[in-house]
């Protein structure tokens, strides 16, 4: 997938948060769960987007986060930031431990993305829970706006590309 710039220099967590929305819209209006997520080195750079593919592909683990970690090296993964829609399943969670990124921030809660999605596991175990040991965890930081979003693509899906 090509990287966006978002089209401005200094980059917030806030631009990070609302890149990932945009990237759980594009998800959801091709008809898979709503989530995306970017992850930014420690230098600021974008280095990896991804979106959940998992209606797309028939692969269940095609979530957003993984999507972005398979893009990259340790190297790459080493210190960085992932920025979530959605807060981080364990198994995202979990990768983002072995990648050994730095620092992890979700826009929306898992309960409150569970009261977007009807369908589907509810693991209660929170991403903190699961990585909180090894990585900062923040969130939620923008739920209304990830939740709108999530909701708002569901109801109206897109042409697929
Ligand atoms: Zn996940």
């Amino acid at each position: 997938m090509a990287l966006s710039s978002y089209g401005a220099e200094q980059l917030s967590t806030t631009d990070h948060l609302a890149r990932s929305i945009e990237l759980a819209a594009e998800a959801g209006g091709h008809g898979n769960r709503p989530y995306g997520a970017v992850i930014v080195a420690a230098s600021g750079d974008i280095l990896a987007e991804g979106r959940n593919e998992v209606a797309a592909t028939g692969d269940v683990t095609a979530h957003a986060e993984l999507m972005a970690i398979q893009q990259l090296t340790a190297g790459q993964l080493a210190g960085a930031t992932v920025y979530a829609s959605g807060e981080p399943c364990p198994m995202c969670a979990a990768a983002c431990v072995w990648a050994g990124v730095a620092r992890i921030v979700f826009a929306a809660s898992a309960s409150a993305c569970a009261a977007v999605l009807s369908e589907g596991p509810r693991i209660e175990l929170s991403c903190a829970d699961v990585a909180g040991a090894y990585v900062e965890v923040e969130g939620p930081a923008r739920e209304s706006d990830a939740v709108e979003a999530m909701r708002a693509s569901i109801l109206t899906p897109t042409e697929q590309t």
